[in-house]
C-alpha cells in the first residue's frame, strides 16, 4: 500500500544573550569553558532562590516570533515541567505550556517539489538543562555533571505536522537557522549544539485522487539531532521503518528514539511520557510576561530584511537565478557583501558577481578556511575584477589567477594585471600569427585533425593559448584556428 509520511518538528534554539534565563550567570561556550564555572545558587536549583526573567531573552524570543509572522501573546505564562534527571537540579524545568510567548507563524521553503509554506504552531521560552558526561567503565563507571548550560535561555519552535519528506524537514531547519542568524539571536553553530532538532514522524495511507486524507498515524519522536544531515537521514529512515512495520502487519508504537549516526538507524530510548507525567502547573515565582503594542511595534521596526524577502529581491531586482539567490542570502554577511559589490560598480552585471562569489571566491575561502570578516578582498575590489573580465580586459582563466593573488595579497585587480602584463590580447593579426606558428609546429596533429580526429581541435587550441601565455582572447583564437584549419585543407 502506498504511504504518505507526516512530520512535525520541534526545534530548541539557544538564545545568545549575555546572561542566563533566570539569573545573572553568563552564557558561556560550554564546549570550551571549564565545567561549573558559570553557576550560581539560582541555576544550581538551591532551595529558597528565586528566578528573575531576563528581559533580553524575552526580546530575542519576540524578535524570532515576529520574524516568523506569529501572533504575540500579550501575557504569556511560565510553567513548571516536572521530571527527575541528574542534569536538572531543580527537579523541574521552567518552560511555557498553556500560554506560550507566541502562536501561528509560518516559514516558506523551496524544495525540489516547489515552494511550500510550513505553519508554526507555537514559540515558547524555557531554560536549558546541564550537560552529563558518562566516563569510565565497569566499577569505575561514573557520570560528570556540568551546570554551565543549566538555565541558558532556550526558544522552542514547534511546527504543525506539515512536512511530507526528509528533504522538506531539512530545508525548513536550514531556513530557520538562517533566520536566527539574521536576527543575531543564535550563532547557528550546529556542532556546538546551539540548535537541537526533534522530528515527530508518522505515516498513513496515501490520499487517493479526490479522497479524504486518512487520520494521522502514531508518531515516533527522534530526540536531539544536531546536524541537518542526521535530521534528513533519521527522518527518511523512520519513514521506511514504519512503512515496513505496517506492511508486515505490525503496529507502530508511540515512542521516543535516538539516532545512531554510525549505524544509521534509530534506537528505542523510552516509551513516550504523556503530558500528565510532567504535572505542569503555572510557575508561582514568576509574573506573566507582559508584552505591549509599543514594544511589538518597536521590535517589528528593528527587524532586518529577512532571507525570504531578500531572496525575492535578489531574483527580481538583481536578476539572479533562484539557485544563485538562495546561495547568497543564506548568510547575511554574504548577502551584504554581494550587495555592496553590486552597489559599488554600476557597470558590472550582478549575475556575474554572484557567480564569482559563489564559485571562485567561496572555493578560495573554503580551501584556506577564511571567513568573510577576515577576507582581504573588499567588495568593490571584487567588482573591479569582475568588470575587467566582463569587459574582456582579461580572460576568465586570468581572472581566476588574479583573484587568487588578490585573495593572498589584498592587492587591487588592476594593479596585479598591470604589474604582471596580464591584459588579454585580442589583436587579430597577432593571434593569426600565433595560430600559423602552432600549425606549422604540429604537422602530424593537423593532418590527423583533417582526416577526422576532431578532438584535436581543443588540443591545438590549448597549444595556441600556451604560446600566448594564457592571455589571448579565447574567442578570437577559436575563430582564427578554425579558419586556418579550413583554409589550408
Ligand atoms: P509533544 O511532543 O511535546 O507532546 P505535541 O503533541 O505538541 O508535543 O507535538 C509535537 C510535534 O509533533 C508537533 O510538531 C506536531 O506537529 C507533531 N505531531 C503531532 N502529531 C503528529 C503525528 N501524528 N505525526 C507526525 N507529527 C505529529
Ligand atoms: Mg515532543
Ligand atoms: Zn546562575
Amino acid at each position: 500500500m502506498p504511504y504518505e509520511a507526516v512530520i512535525g518538528l520541534e526545534i530548541h534554539a539557544e538564545l545568545a544573550t549575555r546572561s542566563k534565563m533566570f539569573c545573572a550567570c553568563p552564557v558561556v561556550d560550554t564546549t570550551v569553558a571549564a565545567p561549573n564555572t558559570a553557576v550560581c545558587p539560582v541555576c544550581a536549583g538551591m532551595p529558597g532562590t528565586l528566578p528573575v526573567v531576563n528581559a533580553a531573552a524575552v526580546e530575542y524570543g519576540l524578535r524570532v516570533a515576529l520574524a516568523l509572522g506569529c501572533q504575540i501573546n500579550p501575557g504569556s505564562i511560565f510553567a513548571r515541567k516536572n521530571y527527575f534527571y541528574p542534569d536538572l537540579p531543580k527537579g523541574y524545568q521552567i518552560s511555557q505550556y498553556e500560554e506560550p510567548l507566541a502562536r501561528n507563524g509560518r516559514i516558506t521553503i523551496r524544495t525540489s517539489q516547489g515552494e511550500k509554506t510550513i505553519r508554526i504552531r507555537r514559540v515558547h521560552l524555557e531554560e536549558d538543562t546541564g550537560k552529563l558526561t558518562h566516563a569510565g567503565s565497569g566499577k569505575q563507571a561514573h557520570t560528570l555533571v556540568d551546570l554551565n548550560r543549566a538555565g541558558v535561555p532556550l526558544l522552542e519552535i514547534v511546527t504543525e505536522p506539515d512536512f511530507r519528506s526528509g528533504e522538506e524537514v531539512r530545508i525548513y531547519a536550514q531556513a530557520l537557522r538562517s533566520i536566527l542568524r539574521y536576527l543575531e539571536v543564535n550563532s547557528g553553530d550546529m556542532q556546538k549544539g546551539v540548535m537541537r532538532i526533534e522530528p515527530n514522524i508518522s505515516i498513513r495511507p496515501a490520499v487517493r485522487e479526490g479522497g479524504q486524507p486518512a487520520p494521522l498515524g502514531t508518531r515516533v519522536e527522534v530526540k536531539n539531532l544536531n546536524s541537518f544531515r542526521a535530521l534528513e537521514r533519521a527522518t527518511n529512515y523512520e519513514i521506511q521503518r514504519q512503512a515496513a512495520a505496517l506492511e508486515a502487519g505490525e503496529v507502530v508504537h508511540q515512542v521516543t528514539v535516538g539516532w545512531d549516526d554510525a549505524k544509521e538507524i534509530t534506537v528505542l530510548q523510552r516509551v513516550k511520557e504523556g503530558e500528565d507525567d510532567y504535572r505542569y502547573f503555572p510557575e508561582p515565582d514568576l509574573q506573566p510576561v507582559v508584552v505591549d503594542e509599543a514594544q511589538i511595534a518597536r521590535l517589528h521596526a528593528e527587524l532586518p530584511e529577512l532571507p525570504e524577502a531578500r531572496f525575492q529581491r535578489f531574483c527580481t531586482q538583481h536578476g539572479l537565478t533562484e539557485y544563485a539567490a538562495g546561495v547568497l542570502v543564506e548568510e547575511k554577511a554574504v548577502a551584504d557583501y554581494f550587495e555592496a559589490a553590486a552597489a559599488a560598480n554600476a557597470v558590472v552585471t550582478p549575475k556575474a558577481l554572484a557567480n564569482w562569489i559563489s564559485g571562485e571566491l567561496f572555493g578560495l575561502m573554503n580551501q584556506a578556511g577564511v571567513t568573510l570578516d577576515r577576507l582581504l578582498i573588499r567588495a568593490e575590489a571584487l567588482a573591479e575584477l569582475v568588470q575587467l573580465v566582463e569587459q574582456g580586459k582579461i580572460n576568465q582563466a586570468t581572472g581566476r589567477e588574479v583573484l587568487g593573488e588578490m585573495f593572498r595579497s589584498g592587492k587591487a585587480a588592476g594593479e596585479i594585471v598591470r604589474a604582471r602584463g596580464l591584459e588579454q590580447v585580442s589583436d587579430a593579426d597577432f593571434i593569426t600569427g600565433l595560430v600559423g606558428e602552432t600549425l606549422a609546429a604540429y604537422p602530424q596533429e593537423v593532418a590527423d585533425y583533417r582526416t577526422g580526429k576532431e578532438t584535436l581541435f581543443n588540443w591545438l587550441f590549448g597549444q595556441v593559448m600556451r604560446k600566448a601565455g594564457g592571455r589571448a582572447n579565447p574567442q578570437v583564437v577559436r575563430q582564427a584556428l578554425s579558419k586556418q584549419l579550413k583554409d589550408t585543407s
